[in-house]
């Protein structure tokens, strides 16, 4: 399987405007920001989604959590946020890497489109 944008970002192939990262997981700037604040965090592990995780990921799950916790923290997502995943072709899915959107910055309509 060729690899997806992501995992080139994760090598740093290409460039991203990183704000988090670890040894399990990677958070940078989406390039099209459809808020204010728009990061992604992903696995360094290329999951393509929520369909293809194990239960060996489980820790891996609740890391990518915890570490949204810490960057809305880091950001100064005092007013909130929201953690979006699309997963597969209904969800518009883009990107074969499983990836969580932190949106915020303004106020977010629901439910989404
Ligand atoms: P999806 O639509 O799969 O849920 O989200 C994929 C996201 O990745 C989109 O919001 C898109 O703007 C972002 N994206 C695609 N290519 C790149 C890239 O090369 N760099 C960055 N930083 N974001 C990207």
């Amino acid at each position: 399987m060729s690899k997806t944008i992501f995992s080139k970002i994760i090598d740093k192939e290409i460039p991203a405007d990183i704000v988090y990262e670890d040894d399990l997981v990677l958070a940078f700037r989406d390039i099209a920001p459809q808020a204010p604040v728009h990061i992604l965090v992903i696995p360094k592990k290329p999951i393509l989604n929520l369909k293809y995780v194990e239960l060996e990921d489980q820790e891996l799950l609740g890391h990518l959590l915890l570490s949204v916790k810490k960057i809305a923290q880091q950001q100064g997502l005092a007013n909130g946020y929201r953690v979006v995943i699309n997963n597969g072709q209904d969800a518009g899915q883009t990107v074969d890497h499983l990836h969580l959107h932190i949106l915020a910055g303004r106020s977010l309509q629901w439910p989404p489109g």
